[in-house]
């Protein structure tokens, strides 16, 4: 291998930036050539693509958003789209991808790399941390702590107001955000997707969460379909309980932006450097993840298909302590 490409697709994640600068150093460090590839899978197929040196990755690492920009791409994920993207590759002489993306992303590495025989190496970057294999995906942490930031002031107005909040956060369909961000603020409850069903998970809340011992509430509501989203449970509780006064907060895309974390800018050096060694290595169409403070290789397949469990023991910890 001469020369690498590097691309961030899907959804963006603070600490993309990071990742990108600890790819293209590392591969620079070890006498590789660096490609950055603009909007994910749709710059390997127009070809919109610069060669990276050291400069081009100063400072970014505290920047959120991705300077390489992020797209979802159609056409690559049909095999006419995936030999147009392998023949810019070789007229770009790249001989192998670093791709910084979600699930989606990684599931199109796997197809393309497969089909081509291209090596690639996937970082997990989503604030979803819905990636098997990794104890944590570059960019949720911040997201973590910018719903810290969001429920810390809703709490002042719920409070005063002696109101009741259902405040929605991303995620998909993985409850990591909504969890461990309850736990973090003190959320009276979350509604995620992983456990129990709808009907259980209101009449908990009822019962536990929303007690008339205290003078605001605050439950975080994953925006999954599974749940079925904060408004959702908003509308349902006002009907059933007319005397509490209900409020829905949406946090929305201000999850994906801010500057990343120190975790975050550790984890993205770390995994980058990482999928350097794995290239060095002859490792291909592995996902370079982080468990127990050890370095992994994760085979695609199961990076993408695994359920990622989440801890029974963190749900008890938060219905514990909301009492
Ligand atoms: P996030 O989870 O943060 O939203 P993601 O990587 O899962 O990120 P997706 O929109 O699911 O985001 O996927 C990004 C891109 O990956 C798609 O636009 C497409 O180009 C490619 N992709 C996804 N699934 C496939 C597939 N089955 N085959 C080929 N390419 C795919």
């Amino acid at each position: 291998i001469k020369c690498i490409g590097i691309l961030t697709s899907g959804g963006d994640a603070p600490g993309m930036n990071a990742a990108i600068r600890a790819v293209t150093r590392a591969a620079i460090y070890n006498g590789l050539q660096v490609k950055g590839i603009y909007r994910g899978y749709k710059g390997l197929i127009t070809g919109e693509i610069a060669e990276f040196k050291s400069q081009n990755v100063s400072n970014i690492i505290q920047l959120g958003g991705t300077i390489l920009k992020t797209a979802r791409c159609k056409e690559f994920t049909t095999p006419e789209g995936r030999q147009t993207a392998y023949e810019t590759m070789q007229r770009e002489g790249i001989d192998a991808l670093v791709i910084i993306g979600g699930d989606g992303s990684l599931t199109g590495a796997r197809i393309f790399a497969q089909e081509h025989n291209v090596p690639c190496i996937g970082l997990p970057g989503t604030i979803d941390n819905d990636l098997y294999g990794t104890d944590t995906t570059i960019g949720y942490d911040t997201a973590l702590n910018t719903i810290l930031d969001a429920v810390d002031k809703i709490r002042d107005t719920a409070t005063s107001h002696e109101r009741l909040f259902f405040v929605e956060v991303m995620g998909r369909d993985a409850g990591f955000l909504a969890l461990n961000g309850a736990i973090a603020s003190g959320a009276e409850a979350a509604i995620i997707p992983e456990f129990s069903t709808e009907v259980d998970q209101l009449e908990e809340f009822i019962k536990n969460g929303f007690r008339k011992s205290k003078n605001s509430s605050i439950v975080i509501v994953a925006e999954s379909e599974l749940t079925g989203g904060a408004m959702h449970y908003a509308e349902r509780v006002k009907n059933e309980y007319p005397e509490y006064d209900v409020r829905v907060t949406i946090l929305g895309h201000l999850q994906r932006g801010g500057s990343p974390t120190a975790h975050d800018r550790i984890l993205a050096s770390r995994l980058g450097a990482a999928a350097i060694d794995a290239l060095m290595e002859d490792q291909r169409n592995v996902m370079i993840g982080i468990e127990n403070d050890e370095i992994v290789y994760v085979p695609f397949t199961k990076a993408i298909k695994n359920d990622k469990p989440i801890k029974k023991e963190l749900v008890n910890v938060l219905r514990e302590l909301s009492i």
